[in-house]
């Protein structure tokens, strides 16, 4: 083992980057082959004892006094990384918003990665500035077709774009705001909420999955005084999507501001024989997106995207060093105001790619092979006497359970999938009940694939519906 690699020690930029980074790059791709033939399923077998037994093993010593050289490292790492990794690509890991990324998008990651241009300032990130504000402007516009001067930040995920959504609206409307939104809204809405200081949420019942614009109203109506609304495009549960056209005019009828989370099913937007279902996003003041879900991109890659770039304003912050005012004046773009974080990864990089590579039908395709891949799935689980359907999916979410069971057996049947490493399930409750949820996000999903899951699921219930017979519980 040598003293000192020099290899370890070289850097990804410059005319030389390339040339050390090959073969480190080799060595990772090749162990991420090795790690994924040595797990047989989606996830590796065992639950987190076994799984993290058996990754301190491999690991050994993370922080030796003599280092063990780049490619060991990269190889051992990168290898007990894939073998113990939940993969998104396998047909079978299906539980959550949990994306496959495309291969382009993290070869792109890559190449930004050995460039690490930082988004906080222009003098660290000439072109990727522009790049950025090309791609924001461009996604914004798709979400913004009517308004002159639509603009969008990029985020961390949806959590970031809720949480800047409330803070905006705070600004805009005063301490005093309240928040109106659904059972169904994202746990980070109530967070945000908590973060900022502001009153925890107005949350309305949604007993049909969808938050119902005459509960909105009367809640308005009561609340009279500044109020956001959160609205729902694709919820976490469900994939179901508020009727944002209805509640964009019931928020304005009471002049309260509107948000949309459409993290999952925004993208929609693009694909022409789904966008209807997103009808009315652009009503909204403020609308979350996240590519990082159906759009391939490994995370992060979210957005928040506003009607009108002047409701930014308040997050402008004068610091000498990145954004002094003559420097301001003599043109050089001011970036601290378009995020949170000071040093900010070039996240749009990736999407531009991807962008770039497939086009506004290639994505378009893919999103509704995905949707698609859902409605098989819910045509082969009404078919099966054995599984319950709770309802035909919206975006690619599908909840089933085996007929005549327990909700007891249906969060057992979960985790027995998920010890034995054979599928990732979710889990949601709606009308009452405890269902498994699959949320598909591999467009390349096969029917037999499909088939394959239910068969997962049906050969424990088949077995265990015996044992609780006349036990059935709500
Ligand atoms: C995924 C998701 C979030 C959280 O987004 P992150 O990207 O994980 O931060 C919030 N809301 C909805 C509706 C989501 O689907």
């Amino acid at each position: 083992m040598p003293a000192h690699d020099p290899g370890a020690a070289a850097l990804a930029g410059g005319p030389a980057g390339p040339s050390a980074l090959r073969p480190l790059t080799d060595t990772a791709l090749d162990a991420l082959a090795e790690g994924a033939r040595r797990r047989p399923g989606p996830l590796p077998a065992g639950g987190p004892d076994e799984v993290t037994k058996r990754l301190r093993e491999a690991a050994g010593d993370v922080l030796p006094y003599r280092g063990e050289g780049a490619h060991t490292a990269l190889r051992t790492l990168t290898t007990a990384l894939a073998e113990g990794a939940a993969d998104p690509a396998d047909p079978h890991c299906t539980a959550h918003l949990h994306t496959p990324p495309l291969a382009l998008a993290a070869a792109a990651e890559l190449a930004a990665a050995a460039l690490n241009p930082s988004l906080d300032s222009w003098d660290q990130a000439p072109a990727a500035t522009a790049l950025d504000t090309l791609v924001a402007d461009t996604l914004a516009a798709e979400i913004y077709p009517d308004a002159p001067t639509p603009d969008a930040l990029f985020t961390t995920g949806a959590t970031e774009a809720n949480h800047l959504a409330l803070l905006l609206a705070r600004e805009h409307l005063g301490p005093a705001l309240r928040i109106v939104c659904g059972a169904h809204t994202h746990h980070s809405v109530a967070r945000a909420a908590w973060l900022l200081g502001l009153r925890p949420p107005t949350v309305l019942p949604t007993p049909q999955d969808t938050l119902d614009p005459t509960a909105v109203h009367d809640t308005l109506t009561h609340i009279n005084g500044p109020t956001l609304v959160v609205a729902t495009a694709g919820t976490t549960d469900t994939g179901a999507i508020d009727p944002l056209t209805q509640l964009a005019h019931t928020a304005q009828a009471h002049g309260a501001r509107l948000h949309t989370d459409a993290a999952y099913a925004g993208l929609l937007r693009l694909a022409p024989r789904l966008a209807h279902l997103v009808d009315g996003l652009h009503h909204a003041h403020t609308v979350a997106l996240d590519l990082h879900k159906l759009g391939w991109q490994p995370a992060a890659a979210g957005i928040l995207a506003v009607r009108d770039h002047t409701d930014l304003t308040p997050l402008n912050w004068p610091t000498d060093y990145l954004n002094t005012p003559d420097d301001t004046d003599a043109g050089l773009p001011d970036l601290i105001g378009r995020s949170l974080r000071t040093t900010r990864r070039p996240d749009s990089f990736k999407i531009a790619v991807t962008l770039k590579a497939l086009g506004r039908a290639g994505l378009a395709e893919l999103i509704e092979a995905t949707v698609a891949a859902a409605h098989h799935l819910a045509d082969l689980i009404d078919d099966d006497p054995h599984l319950d359907l709770y309802t035909r999916p919206t975006l690619t979410t599908v909840l089933f359970r085996p007929t005549d069971t327990t909700d007891t057996h249906v969060a057992t049947l979960r985790r027995d999938l998920l010890t034995r490493g054979h599928a990732v399930l979710g889990r949601a409750h709606a009308g009452g009940r405890l269902w498994l949820k699959a949320t598909l996000l591999n467009p390349h999903i096969t029917p037999a694939a499909l088939d394959d899951l239910l068969d997962l699921v049906r050969a424990p219930a088949t077995r265990t519906d015996a044992l609780t017979e006349g036990t059935p519980t709500r």
